[in-house]
């Protein structure tokens, strides 16, 4: 069976309209002052979460800390306020009315993931219908996928097909991953890529660089035990991955 239908993207320097007209509007008011690390992480999370992204790669905090430093050197160099005016609107088909949205609050408002039956892959959920009762007892709720009609809305067990987003992982966070580790990684497809769960087979540490992280992850997909060598930035950790230390209490 063929999996969902692969959205059309329209990133421009692997940014949606919308995403960039959010940071624009930051610079504008904020100026460079409050341009620090947790920010870039937070919205980086913010954009992740927000239905504009879904079929899309997911963002790392260090993209986002590039747009910065590239459009403040663009704008120093013109010596004048960056100019929003030749922003192209966002793609309202790829938006829903809360994404326009100015509070933080709304760009964070998903936070569900779910594993389709069709493919096993896994996508961001934008809501839950309704919910209903197997008939083994357990509970099922019918999920509406983040760009994606009534029509793609599949009826999914709760507990094993429905989960907490998974996270980017920051370059500095490379050690958490050993051999075993579930991870989520991105197979990519023509277009598009898809996010499936993976666990470590083998790592090759590299030293690090400029660049950040230059380990190699060897890791085997779980649905049908393909393993590929990849490197960080398609790669995923589960949110218990945040703090480690709490599990062992
Ligand atoms: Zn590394």
């Amino acid at each position: 069976m063929d999996g969902l239908r692969p959205r059309k993207n329209n990133l421009i320097n692997g940014f949606t309209t919308a995403e960039i007209e959010k940071m624009e509007k930051s610079l504008n008011e904020t100026g460079d002052k409050c341009l620090n690390v947790e920010f870039f992480k937070k919205l980086a999370r913010s954009f992740n979460s927000a239905s504009g992204r879904a079929g899309k790669p997911k963002l790392k905090w260090s993209e986002v800390q590039s747009w910065y430093q590239n459009r403040q050197l663009e704008s120093a160099s013109k010596d004048k306020k960056p100019d929003t005016s030749t922003l192209n609107e966002p793609d309202v088909t790829t938006l829903t009315s809360k994404d326009a949205g100015d509070s933080e609050h709304d760009y964070s408002k998903l936070k569900f993931e779910a594993r389709s039956s069709k493919d096993g892959a896994w996508y961001d959920v934008e809501k839950f219908v309704t919910y209903r009762n197997s008939r083994s007892k357990q509970t099922e709720a019918r999920v509406r996928f983040v760009g994606y009609g009534p029509e793609d809305d599949e009826w999914l067990n709760v507990k094993e097909s429905i989960r907490e987003c998974s996270l980017g992982i920051d370059h500095s966070e490379c050690q958490i991953l050993k051999p075993g580790v579930h991870v989520v990684c991105f197979q990519e497809k023509n277009d598009f890529a898809k996010y499936y769960d993976a666990h470590i087979v083998d790592i090759k540490r590299k030293m690090h660089d400029a660049r950040g992280c230059r380990c190699d992850f060897r890791i085997r997909y779980n649905h049908d035990n393909v393993e590929e060598t990849v490197d960080l930035n398609r790669l995923y950790r589960r949110p218990e991955f945040e703090r480690p230390h709490q599990r062992d209490a």
